[in-house]
């Protein structure tokens, strides 16, 4: 079928790779046919040229690292069109003010989660936080920058034993200015800032924003209130001279 070819060929399995890696296991596993339709188009389009590693399995979607049709590095946010997370997926969308129409088809929603994520990377960068940067978005599947080299750009958990007192000082006030910024200047808040979601690349780029929203949300108080208490706790735990994090969400909100 010519479907399967040209997924095939993404997938780079006509020349080296070989049927039992991990690639085409997670390939296997995830790709259902709209997914499969939808990396055919942005392989058509030049987009992704080849998907030639697995970055990371989540939940909620999986991560490769390919390469579009100029040979730029891309990594590929590919969310799973089936997930258990359908419950809090719809939950975060329905609080979200710019959601208009909620599909009751979970696949639709999905495609709905996937276009916010894309949305919420290009407001961030607008209040100068550096993300990956987003390339295009369709149904389910998301192309942005790769961050890193050969292999991906290690996360704060990674590193953190490598680090020292001063790196985490200046994380954390760099983590608490975004926090800030993102609120003040741009209505917005990340919701799942956490040591898992910056990766350390020439300094910090944080990622993940799926659960971002912005401040008319009913829900972004709470999302506000998540982010400093996580990243105030983790650089505590750090020997962080940290600052009350009640007292910055105080500071935050009633302005
Ligand atoms: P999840 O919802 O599964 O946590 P993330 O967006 O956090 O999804 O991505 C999962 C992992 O993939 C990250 O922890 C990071 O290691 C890697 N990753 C995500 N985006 C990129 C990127 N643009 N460049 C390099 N690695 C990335
Ligand atoms: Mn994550």
């Amino acid at each position: 079928e010519f479907l399967e070819r040209e997924v095939e060929e993404i997938l780079g399995l006509r020349e080296r790779r070989e049927k039992d890696s991990e690639l085409y296991k997670i390939a296997n596993e995830v790709f259902d046919r709209t997914t499969k339709e939808t990396l055919a188009y942005l392989h058509r389009r030049g987009k992704i040229e080849e998907l030639y590693g697995v970055i990371s399995t989540g939940k909620e979607a999986n991560v490769f690292a390919g390469v579009d049709a100029e040979g730029n590095k891309i990594a590929v946010k590919v969310y799973r069109t089936y997930t258990t997370e359908f419950r809090r997926i719809w939950e975060y969308l329905a609080a979200d003010p710019r959601i208009g129409y909620l599909p009751k088809d979970m696949r639709k929603l999905v495609f709905v989660w996937t276009r916010r994520e894309f949305k919420n990377l290009q407001r961030a960068i607008k209040y100068a936080v550096r993300v990956p940067e987003p390339v295009i978005f369709r149904n389910n599947v998301l192309v942005m920058e790769f961050v890193g080299d050969e292999a991906p750009a290690p996360r704060l958990k990674d590193v953190e034993k490598g680090l020292e007192k001063s790196d985490f000082e200046e994380l954390y006030s760099y983590l608490i200015g975004v926090i800030e910024r993102l609120w003040k200047r741009g209505d917005m808040v990340h919701g799942d800032l956490s040591e898992y979601n910056v990766l350390l690349w020439d300094g910090p780029v944080v990622i993940d924003w799926s659960q971002a929203t912005v401040r008319r949300n009913r829900m972004s108080v709470e999302l506000l209130k998540r982010d400093l208490r996580n990243v105030t706790n983790y650089f505590a735990r750090k020997g962080v001279d940290v600052e009350d994090y009640e007292v910055k969400l105080r500071e935050l909100i009633e302005r």
